[in-house]
């Protein structure tokens, strides 16, 4: 039995995908132990890990409904967490880490313990060699110009406070671990096949949930089903879902509609009567039955659409989303708009 950790940031888009993972790591006898909040614990302790807490600014910030640009947070975050964790980490001895493709604080760690790092991305991998995402990531550098010149010194100071090599805030983000295991199938990765065997595509993870809870799922049965949402980030648009009572209100599809936290339910008007409208519904199992999924076109969500074999309707709302719109649209899976 080996002893293994993991860590991660607070968002859902980046740990749904490592709890099947660790599970199946805990069944066959690895001690697991994950850092994550304390939002997460439920999470953890299913998947059979034990859990570890720290304070993040990322969810400090997603809890007040500012959500920054990512690689611009991530020098900031590592600066806060690395002091709650390194000790622990260094008194359980594991024998490897692994930390999601977007957790710089993990290989911070990872590198400052000289420990066995793994990299899980539970997203596309993006990089300036990619065709696909060359203009998309040039696009961005500079619209968060200002943003990414202070995450660059953040990143600068942090390798230097703690003796590392200096690198490029890019380098950091863009780091090939020994071993990087893909959540998307090599196919939809833009470039695929110019990845080498470093990277592993093991395609969509998922398992049960178990967060059914009271969603009356009885009430999807016998008609089309579709679903709606804009995932767990960017999701403050009450006029998209009014737009969307208009247009499938009355109609026989049975619409189940996830609005996220930052909407007011009660504020967006009268439900229409075939519409089941929650801030959060146990997407793995309205998939299920779903026929179609209008989508934001997270990583997570596309994947898990294609694994109940759902087409989606993806409306991009942010970071690489884009890009999986198109991809998904090229590869006959839906449709972009
Ligand atoms: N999710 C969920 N219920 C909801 C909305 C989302 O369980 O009502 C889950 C979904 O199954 C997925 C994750 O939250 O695993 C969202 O990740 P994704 O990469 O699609 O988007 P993000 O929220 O990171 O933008």
């Amino acid at each position: 039995m080996a002893r293994g950790v993991f860590f991660n940031i607070p968002y859902h888009g980046h740990t749904n995908a490592t709890f099947p993972v660790v599970r199946e790591l805990v069944d066959r006898g690895e001690d697991i132990t994950y850092y994550l909040t304390e939002t997460f614990r439920p999470q953890v302790e299913r998947a059979g890990a034990r859990f570890q807490g720290y304070r993040s600014l990322l969810e400090t910030e997603l809890t007040a409904g500012t959500v920054g640009f990512l690689p611009a947070r991530l020098p900031a975050e590592s600066r806060a967490v690395i002091p709650q964790v390194l000790e622990s980490v260094r008194a359980l001895k594991p024998d490897y880490v692994v930390y999601e493709g977007a957790c710089m604080w993990g290989s911070f760690v990872a590198n400052l313990l000289g420990l066995p790092g793994i990299s899980l991305r539970t997203t596309l991998v993006l990089g300036p060699h990619l065709a696909a995402s060359r203009a998309f990531m040039q696009e961005r550098m500079a619209r968060f110009a200002p943003l990414l010149e202070q995450a660059s010194k953040d990143v600068a100071s942090l390798l230097s406070d703690f003796g590392l090599p200096p690198k490029s805030l890019w380098e950091m983000m863009g780091h090939v671990a020994p071993l990087n295991l893909v959540c998307v199938p090599r196919a939809f990765q833009p470039g695929g096949e110019t990845f080498d065997a470093r990277h592993v595509f093991v395609g969509p993870s998922i398992r049960a949930r178990g967060d059914v809870g009271d969603f009356p799922l009885s009430r999807l049965e016998g008609g089309p089903v579709l679903y709606i949402s804009l995932g767990t980030l960017f999701n403050a648009w009450p006029e998209f879902y009014r737009m969307c009572f208009a247009a499938f209100g009355g109609t026989p599809w049975r619409v189940v509609l996830a609005t996220g936290n930052a909407v007011n339910v009660a504020e967006l008007g009268p439900v229409p009567d075939n519409f089941i409208v929650r801030p959060s519904v146990p997407q793995l199992e309205v998939l299920e039955r779903a026929s179609v999924f209008v989508t934001h076109g997270g990583a997570n969500s596309l994947m898990e659409s294609f694994a109940y074999g759902v087409p989606v309707v993806v409306l991009p709302q942010m970071a690489e989303q884009p890009i999986n719109a198109a991809r998904s649209e090229e590869l006959g899976l839906g449709l972009a708009l």
